[in-house]
């Protein structure tokens, strides 16, 4: 019997209160709980995964730089009290794909803007409220190494690509 794909997911989006702030982002929507359902969800939080605690200072990658960068080490990840974080985001990253690997996760669905998470967007360092087009540290790092990433409000992209990996039979290792 064909094992369905499975997606790795930031923990805050299923209603884990894990976020800086100690709050969710809990997302209900009839895709994500259907995938539950049928076992294909790995959650986690690559932030808490690399030992920060919630709450925990807000935090941006420095520079109008993104993921890639930091991974790179061109980049930093700051949090708003001045500390340089860079490690523990970088930490996080590796553990997410870690996990992804040993579950032969080949998509991902994450919040988008996070410095961890974002795939589409994140702040831009200056904690103005401000987003530049980039990438978090954790996406970075798993788009690197092949799995393919989609953004809290790109599930229906999601969705589809399962669908078409599914009939292709290309839909996981
Ligand atoms: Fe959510 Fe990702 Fe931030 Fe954790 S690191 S709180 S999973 S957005």
């Amino acid at each position: 019997m064909e094992h369905p794909a499975k997606i790795l997911v930031s923990a805050c989006l299923l209603g884990q209160p894990v976020r800086y702030d100690g709050s969710t982002k809990t997302l209900a929507h009839t895709h994500l709980e259907r995938w539950q359902k049928e076992g294909r969800i790995i959650a986690l939080c690559p932030e808490r995964a690399a030992g920060l605690p919630t709450p925990r200072p807000a935090a941006e990658i420095a520079d109008r730089e993104n993921g890639l960068a930091v991974l790179e080490g061109k980049g930093r990840v700051m949090d708003n009290t001045g500390a340089d974080v860079t490690a523990a985001f970088v930490a996080g990253a590796q553990a997410a794909l870690a996990l992804a690997q040993a579950n032969q996760c080949q998509f991902a669905l994450l919040i988008d803007g996070s410095p961890s998470c974002g795939s589409l967007s994140v702040y831009d360092g200056s904690f103005t409220g401000h987003k530049h087009a980039g990438e978090g540290v954790t996406a970075a790092l798993l788009r690197q190494h092949g799995v393919e990433v989609f953004a809290h409000t790109d599930i229906d992209a999601l969705h589809t690509r399962l669908q078409a990996s599914t009939l292709s039979g290309t839909e996981g290792p």
